[in-house]
């Protein structure tokens, strides 16, 4: 077994590392206070390749594979989570869809300008009705005269509002099924389609820098050809979207958790107590020892589950482990970095206030913890122990 990048893979973390940490970590205190979103990073990240990394480059992407895309997202999210997630929401919400299911006329006119970063795409399923459920989607899109015509509400839609965000795609009842069931179909909204109308950004613990909004269609008209995939498989094309979102969003918890643990392993070896350096006490070494296995741990199930995904073998258990521990690890060190600052990681001053504010939604976005442990227990509840522990060492 190899555990080393290839050299592109490491060219890919190289670059997000210096960027990160040279442009976006001295600023990310003063974005979350602002709660600004930064969009000359945005656009440096885009002319560094870095908001199309896994998008095809006949579009203007960098045609970079899962684990560089991972490794990536880390280094940018141990700078920031709040440009974290601002990248991994355009990548893998908004663009890759547009990418897999998109006609080529479709990828010509969306996805290009947004592979290459110049502008940003967002996916609008959550509404008030359906959250985790999203068979409770409510907004409808009826065919008339050729075009569908979008009726409902989004809320909480990342990159919807920004001044260089692209559109939406939308996730709309488009009939019923026997039975009752909501027919599913995602379509693509343009900007600036009259009817298509965002509420103002919203108050938030974390990701302050981020930009969400709510959505609102009023009669909102566009070609039938804005159909993304077949009529009737958004639900199925949601799902694949959502497990290499997961793997995305763990690796943006990896980077926070890392972020948690540089800090705490300058405080320790700072601060002095009792004559010494608080490093020093065994109670600090057994949490910062914890904290570097947990991260390890969870940086090779991210690692695993890109690998798995880039050889296109099933990653769906990996993608939700992944996802469950890497967030939960994410908690854990930032609960401990504050705890090793004591009184001073109380402040908002310190680094680990923030992260320690910003860390709770990895566990909510993109599928909740609660969600992906019954994804995990449906899977090892189909198969045997043997046959479950043979699949988890090799698919
Ligand atoms: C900052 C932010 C950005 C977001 N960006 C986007 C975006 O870009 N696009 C988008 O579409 N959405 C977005 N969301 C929405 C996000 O994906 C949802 O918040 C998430 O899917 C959970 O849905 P919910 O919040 O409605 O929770 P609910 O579904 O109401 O769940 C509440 C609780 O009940 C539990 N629960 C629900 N069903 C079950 C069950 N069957 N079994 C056990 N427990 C269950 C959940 O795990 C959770 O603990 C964003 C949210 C936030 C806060």
């Amino acid at each position: 077994m190899n555990f080393d990048p290839t050299n592109e893979q490491r060219r890919w973390r190289d670059l997000a590392r210096d960027y990160a940490q040279s442009e976006i970590r001295p600023r990310a205190a003063q974005l979350d206070r602002e709660q600004k979103f930064p969009y000359d990073i945005v656009a440096e990240m885009a002319n560094l390749g870095l908001m199309g990394l896994t998008l095809p480059e006949e579009y203007g992407g960098s045609g970079g594979d899962f684990v560089a895309y991972s490794l990536a997202l880390e280094e940018i999210s141990r700078a920031d989570t709040s440009v974290g997630v601002t990248m991994e929401a355009h990548v893998s919400l908004g663009c890759v869809p547009i990418a897999v299911y998109g006609t080529q006329e479709q990828k010509e006119r969306f996805l290009a300008p947004c592979a290459a970063g110049e502008r940003l795409w967002a996916f609008g399923l959550t509404e008030e009705e359906a959250g985790t459920d999203a068979g409770g989607t409510r907004t409808t899109a009826e065919l008339e005269d050729g075009e569908w015509v979008i009726n409902g509400s989004k809320k909480w839609i990342t990159n919807s509002g920004t001044d260089i965000t692209g559109g939406v795609t939308v996730m709309a009842r488009t009939g019923v099924r026997e039975g009752g069931r909501p027919e599913l179909s995602v379509i693509i909204v343009p900007q600036e389609t009259p009817g298509y109308t965002r509420g103002p950004a919203y108050e938030k613990l974390g990701w302050r820098a981020s930009d969400q909004h709510p959505l609102y269609f009023e009669d909102c008209r566009v070609p039938e050809e804005n159909l993304l995939g077949e009529r009737g498989h958004g639900l199925r094309q949601f799902l694949q979207t959502l497990d290499a979102g997961r793997v995305a969003v763990a690796a943006l918890s990896v980077g926070l958790a890392q972020a948690c643990l540089d800090e705490a392993l300058k405080r320790a070896r700072k601060r002095q107590q009792f004559g010494k350096a608080i490093a020093e006490f065994q109670a600090i070494q057994f949490k910062l020892a914890d904290m570097a296995m947990e991260i390890e741990l969870a940086r090779n199930m991210v690692l695993k589950a890109a690998w798995l995904k880039d050889l296109g073998r099933a990653f769906g258990r990996e993608a939700s482990m992944a996802k469950v521990f890497a967030s939960e690890t994410a908690k854990r060190a930032a609960d401990q970095a504050v705890q090793i600052h004591g009184g001073e990681g109380f402040m908002e001053t310190s680094a680990v206030a923030r992260y320690w504010r910003q860390v709770k939604i990895n566990e909510i976005g993109e599928g909740t913890s609660e969600i992906n442990r019954q994804i995990i227990a449906r899977i090892l509840l189909r198969e045997n122990a043997d046959e479950a522990k043979a699949k988890m060492v090799a698919q």
